[in-house]
């Protein structure tokens, strides 16, 4: 049976923070809106225990924030569709063509939200005792650990901007690094100049280990080729980020690293593409940024619309 042709004014791919907040102000602005999502809706944060730096809110669940959201993006009647994966993209057309597997919608513009993951640590104990002492965010999870020893994992510059920001924090950090700092050399020598803080290069967790919560790492010397136990409070890991561009990653401008390229304006290199939150190139990836975007990238969605029907 041929699948359901369906017209929208925008389609909105990705139900997290910035694209639930796009369709927030996309409705708002009397256009058509469908948000489709390959899985449960608000992205990274929906399991998150308590986030602390929304401002307004002292204190909420990831999962009760998000719905709030969802909410009033539906008050103002945008569709919220999960679990309909895409099977297709084309987003240089006019009008774009997005193909679920059940239904094919035709839209004047297209807003990717689609986030990232970020690459967790390769060791069995880590799920567990994830959100009580494994971390991959230090900006949202790091004032716990005020007055704690704690560890960040990597050697590229993400990892030691997180060292230099824990540091401040933390009476004890260590960066741990498998085999050398890949960070440019002022920022490592600025980290190194806190007495606080240890380097350790060569060096690998091994094991991770405590009760409930983290308690300590066992780290193994590359080069000396022992082991031993660290007592630790955190560890935060930031050994890279995965962008989710694959799907479009033929038709729509990425950097190296394989964010959607756009700028302020959230403007993708594509007539009518717009980029919001994670996805795209940016320093900061928080909630705050993520809602900035989904509302530059609505309204500049509403923008273009309006001079494409001048
Ligand atoms: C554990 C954790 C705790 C955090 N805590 C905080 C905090 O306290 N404060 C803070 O400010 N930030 C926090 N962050 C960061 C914050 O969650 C992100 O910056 C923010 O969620 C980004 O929102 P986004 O909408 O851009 O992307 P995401 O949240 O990644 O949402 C993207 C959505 O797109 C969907 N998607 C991906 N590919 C497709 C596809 N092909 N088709 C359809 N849908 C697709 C995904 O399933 C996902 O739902 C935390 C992150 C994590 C992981």
């Amino acid at each position: 049976m041929a699948k359901k042709r369906q017209k929208r004014d925008v389609v909105i791919i990705g139900a997290g923070m910035a694209g639930l907040t796009a369709a927030l102000y996309a409705g708002r602005s009397g256009l058509s809106v469908l948000v489709l999502e390959s899985e449960l809706v608000g992205g990274q944060i929906a399991n998150a225990a308590d986030i602390e730096n929304y401002p307004g809110i002292p204190g909420v669940g990831g999962g009760e924030l998000i719905s709030a959201v969802q909410t009033q993006a539906e008050k103002f009647g945008a569709v919220v569709d999960e679990f309909d994966p895409i099977v297709r993209v084309e987003l240089s057309s006019q009008p774009k063509i997005v193909e679920t597997e059940g239904a094919v919608y035709e839209a004047m513009a297209v807003i990717l939200a689609t986030g990232m993951k970020r690459r967790k640590l390769s060791l069995k104990e880590a799920d567990r005792y994830e959100g009580r002492g494994v971390h991959y965010c230090e900006l949202c999870d790091g004032q716990a650990y005020a007055g704690k020893t704690v560890a960040v994992i990597g050697g590229g510059n993400a990892a030691v901007d997180a060292a230099e920001y824990l540091s401040k924090l933390a009476s004890k950090l260590y960066l741990i690094q498998r085999s050398e700092l890949r960070a440019d050399k002022a920022s490592v020598e600025r980290l190194r100049s806190h007495k606080n803080v240890e380097i350790l290069r060569q060096t690998e967790p091994r094991a991770l280990s405590g009760d409930t919560k983290l308690t300590a790492a066992t780290l193994f010397d590359r080069k000396a080729e022992t082991a031993k136990e660290l007592p630790l409070d955190a560890v935060f890991v930031n050994i890279g980020v995965e962008p989710n561009t694959a799907m479009f990653a033929d038709q729509v401008k990425l950097d190296k690293a394989g964010n959607i390229v756009a700028g302020e304006d959230c403007r993708t290199n594509l007539d009518g593409v717009f980029a919001a939150g994670d996805v795209r190139t940016k320093e900061i990836r928080q909630l705050t940024t993520a809602a900035a975007d989904g509302t530059v990238a609505a309204l500049e969605a509403v923008k273009y619309l309006r001079e494409m029907n001048k």
